[in-house]
């Protein structure tokens, strides 16, 4: 039988049916229409350029799944956004979607000193070439300065990051530290700035790397024997961001080589942009010197917007979806979400999910509807107790079973998953959780978590705990 579009697809439906939740099946995937199929890529429709987006950042994986399998290790992924189509049967909602789609960033290169490149340098990031190196910038285009709405709340690390942006490494702001609770738009800024300085120096080379990927970079080069290649990558940046510098907490050896590469590229005139969920003062397990480095420069707070800033972000966000929705239903979300920046994001894809689904106009029912899931969701927060309790009970044991310093299997994965919700579901930190859970150190939490996502994905019995347990655990 030849493949079509519309058979390649239907395999690939089924596969993805049985590896996500009913409900978000029909959401993003029922809409879609295969409609060509050429080699190896397939062309999919999809209702709008939010609905891309949306794929593109939830289901990728799983699509290149699917995909890889019906049609090979060169399977390709077309997207058709149609913007005719509408979210409401009778008026059409989507009206514009704004030109401001950014070109992709430029490719740097880098000069290589001779005797590094012989070596090759071992590093993600770069594809060895003949005398320069390439680096990709990991930025992402989309999260600059124009979409990056300016209110009180964020003034001073907004402007900060301009200056910043317009002089690297030539203001008094050396390191530039952003720091504020959750979805408040640390990561936002710290990458805005980076493209701006692209978009201004081309030939500057800007780098943005998560903490997290930061020290496994690290432990992988010590592990193969190329720390001194790592040192050498990261001190040939002249922009380098680094989010969520928290996370280094009780790192010492990824402290100790930050903070010679820190010290090389401040020396050198290169810029350092940082972003913490903390204050430096407040920040734990973090060497002396290293934070007296971080306050050198300026550390500027974002802090949780106020009612007109909310508005703003949310006509800023309908108007970058293309979404239109009346000024009722937009002042009854800022009203009620408060708290932070991705929540409210967050009412948005929610109300354009829902509306999209059930063929429905927005109306202020539905954001009713949706902003008090919001709202419940976030004022209940579970303690570690109530949730060894729940899982323990779930596995028919006892929380001091579940606590015991058994490998049995089962128990073993019980403790994971307790540490797996502590960590989605509490503010409290691993090393806490660690020492709430058995008397365990922090690598374990992270491990847990590690082990608890991995199986997720691969162990369809294991999906069914984590389900089961996260129904149990919000309602
Ligand atoms: P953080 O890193 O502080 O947790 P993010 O940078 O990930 O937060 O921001 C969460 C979401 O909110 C992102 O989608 C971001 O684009 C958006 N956002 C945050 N602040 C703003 C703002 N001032 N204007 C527009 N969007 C914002
Ligand atoms: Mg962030």
């Amino acid at each position: 039988m030849t493949k079509t579009a519309q058979s390649v697809w239907n395999e690939c439906l089924s596969f993805i049916k049985d590896n996500i939740k009913p409900q978000a099946y029909k959401t993003w995937f029922e809409p879609i229409k295969p409609i060509k199929l050429s080699g190896e890529a397939l062309t999919i429709q999809v209702p709008s350029k939010f609905f891309y987006e949306w794929l593109e950042e939830h289901y990728i994986k799983l699509l290149r799944v699917a995909l890889v399998r019906e049609l090979g290790n060169d399977a390709k992924l077309i997207y058709d956004v149609r913007m005719e189509n509408t979210y409401s049967s009778n008026r059409p909602q989507i009206v514009k979607i704004p030109s401001s789609n950014r070109d992709p960033l430029k490719p740097q290169k880098v000069a290589v000193s001779l005797e590094v490149d012989k070596r090759e340098l071992r590093n993600p990031f770069v594809i060895p070439g003949l005398q320069k190196v390439r680096i990709e910038s990991q930025l992402n285009p989309n999260y600059n300065f124009k979409n990056f709405v300016e209110g009180d709340s964020n003034r001073l690390a907004r402007s900060a990051g301009m200056a910043v942006a317009n002089k690297p490494g030539g203001t008094s702001f050396n390191p530039l530290l952003i720091y504020g609770g959750v979805g408040l738009g640390k990561t936002h800024l710290a990458h805005a700035i980076g493209v701006e300085i692209k978009d201004k120096y081309p030939e500057k080379t800007v780098l943005y790397i998560s903490s997290e990927k930061f020290t496994q970079q690290f432990i992988d080069s010590v592990k193969s024997n190329t720390r001194n290649d790592f040192i050498h990558f990261y001190q040939m940046i002249d922009v380098l961001v680094i989010d969520d510098v928290q996370f280094l907490s009780g790192k010492a050896g990824t402290q100790d080589v930050f903070f010679h590469i820190f010290n090389h590229l401040h020396q050198n005139g290169k810029q350092v942009i940082l972003t913490s969920d903390k204050a430096p003062v407040d920040m734990q397990d973090i060497e002396q010197r290293l934070l007296s480095r971080f306050k050198w420069g300026l550390s500027a707070e974002l802090q949780a917007p106020d009612y007109e800033t909310r508005i703003s972000i949310l006509q800023n966000k309908l108007f970058r979806d293309g979404v239109e929705m009346e000024d009722e239903i937009v002042e009854y979300i800022a009203k009620n979400i408060k708290s932070n920046v991705r929540e409210l994001e967050g009412v948005i894809i929610s109300m354009i999910a829902q509306a999209s689904f059930n063929r429905k106009e927005f109306s202020l029912e539905l954001a009713k509807q949706i902003v008090d899931k919001f709202v419940k969701n976030t004022k209940k927060e579970v303690s570690i107790d109530y949730i060894q309790k729940v899982v323990s009970k779930y596995f028919d044991m006892d929380v001091v079973t579940l606590q015991s310093k058994t490998r049995k299997r089962h128990i073993v994965q019980a403790r994971q998953l307790a540490m797996y919700f502590a960590k989605r579901m509490t503010k409290t930190s691993l090393a806490s959780i660690g020492s709430q859970i058995g008397q365990r150190d922090h690598a374990t939490v992270l491990h847990a978590c590690k082990t608890v996502d991995n199986l997720t994905e691969t162990d369809k019995q294991f999906r069914k705990y984590v389900e089961d347990l996260t129904k149990k655990l919000t309602f």
